[in-house]
């Protein structure tokens, strides 16, 4: 949504394929970090973005038995101290409607892509068929950007194949209604048999409870029950509140991924954000990198698409040669802070014995100079990029 939203105001025809019909699932990413909303001030939307339904988040704490405490400091981040937490749907039809301005722009939704159409001549990739309600559909076009997630279609089609970083667990995803009486922040919430993630989304916690990867279906074969005592033994306030979940329908099983493509590009085929680079949910990253990947994109293939021409190989790798870097870095402290924070906790699950204190937890709990830099490290990134392509006259 982002890249489409770029090529469009650079003046470039551009379509954009959603295979579903809107954006209202429940499973993505909240976090706008102040690398994005850098962003969306460069694009002029930051005071719509503003208006939006948020949290902000200066701060985000454990919660520990004497209260919650906070571990990551985003106040001394310039010009943007915090974290936004905003609905994903919210913030992508933002960018639908400013897109949707450009008459050249189109978003296809319930329209999915699902084969790649490859010239026989030159071997070059020119576009996608694609299934719509009402048939099929062939596409031309001079470039194509799989941006279709983790579990990506084209890439799978063009052959492409991740190589697997790893990752110990996955999560299991559901609300939880907030009461008057409860805490006000965004936490993580260690304690016997696991981790617990608690966002504040307003009126309801959207909570990530974290299992040992693969052990869903044998969480999920227990009653919802003694599901239930577990959070509850975490997050005692929840207890009456969890009585609202009746069924394991209401739980989401998500998967964890972290791996990388070793090439992004193809002859007329670029990958970008999680097609590309499947991110670990550590640190609420995976959104604003794909985003990073959006800009800097834009800023690469802009001038070559707006002169008429097909962008070449040297310029499709010029992508990866910019987002290289941040990718392996995050990615390099996620998978660190799996191994380091997660993993331990998790061999701890089901036996109810309390997970010892990570001494990197202990260090930020103690000093609170230390709390900006993860706040600075995930907020703002490495390498961060500013929207440098064109900006066209809307006719
Ligand atoms: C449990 C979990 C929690 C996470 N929490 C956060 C978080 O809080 N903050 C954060 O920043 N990141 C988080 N992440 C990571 C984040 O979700 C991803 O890194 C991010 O969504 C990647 O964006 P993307 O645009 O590349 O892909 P996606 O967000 O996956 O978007 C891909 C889009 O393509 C569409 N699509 C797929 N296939 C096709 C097709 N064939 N044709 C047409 N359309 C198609 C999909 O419907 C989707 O809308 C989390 C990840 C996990 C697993």
């Amino acid at each position: 949504m982002m890249l489409g939203l770029l090529l469009a105001r650079a003046g470039i025809e551009t379509i954009v394929l959603e295979k579903h019909g809107d954006f209202l699932r429940d499973f993505r990413g909240d976090t706008v970090h102040p690398s994005t909303l850098q962003i969306l001030d460069e694009l002029g939307l930051k005071q719509r973005f503003d208006k939006l339904p948020q949290q902000r988040v200066s701060q985000l704490e454990v919660l520990l038995a004497d209260g919650p405490r906070p571990v990551i400091d985003f106040r001394k981040l310039k010009p943007y101290p915090y974290l936004a937490l905003v609905p994903q749907w919210d913030l992508l039809e933002l960018l639908a409607q400013e897109s949707a301005h450009y008459p050249w722009y189109s978003l296809h939704m319930q329209a999915e892509a699902v084969r790649l159409i490859r010239d026989e001549t030159s071997g070059r990739f020119c576009g996608v068929h694609t299934q719509t309600p009402s048939g099929n559909l062939r596409i031309n076009a001079d470039l194509i950007v799989g941006c279709d997630g983790r579990q990506s279609v084209l890439r799978h089609a063009a052959g492409l194949q991740p190589q697997n970083l790893g990752a110990p667990m996955d999560v299991l995803w559901f609300r939880v209604p907030r009461s008057a009486g409860h805490p006000n922040g965004t936490y993580g919430v260690p304690g016997s048999g696991g981790f617990l993630v608690l966002l504040n989304r307003g009126d309801y916690w959207q909570a990530a409870a974290v299992i040992p990867k693969g052990d869903a279906a044998r969480t999920m074969a227990q009653p919802l029950s003694s599901f239930k005592s577990s959070i509850a033994r975490r997050a005692p306030f929840l207890s009456n509140e969890l009585e609202s979940l009746l069924s394991w329908d209401e739980v989401k099983l998500l998967e964890v991924r972290v791996d990388r493509l070793q090439r992004w590009n193809q002859p007329g085929l670029l990958f970008i954000g999680d097609a590309a680079h499947a991110m670990s949910p550590i640190g609420g990253v995976g959104i604003n990198l794909a985003i990073q990947d959006a800009v800097a994109t834009a800023n690469i293939i802009a001038a070559p698409l707006l002169a008429g021409l097909q962008p070449d190989e040297p310029t499709l790798a010029r992508v990866q040669r910019r987002r290289m870097l941040p990718t392996r870095l995050t990615q390099g402290i996620q998978t660190t802070l799996q191994h380091r924070l997660i993993a331990p906790a998790l061999q701890k699950t089901g036996t109810d014995k309390p997970v010892e204190m990570p001494s990197l937890l202990k260090l930020l709990l103690r000093w609170d100079t230390l709390r900006s830099i993860p706040a600075r490290i995930f907020g703002l990134g490495f390498r961060r990029e500013h929207v440098r392509s064109p900006k066209h006259k809307i006719p």
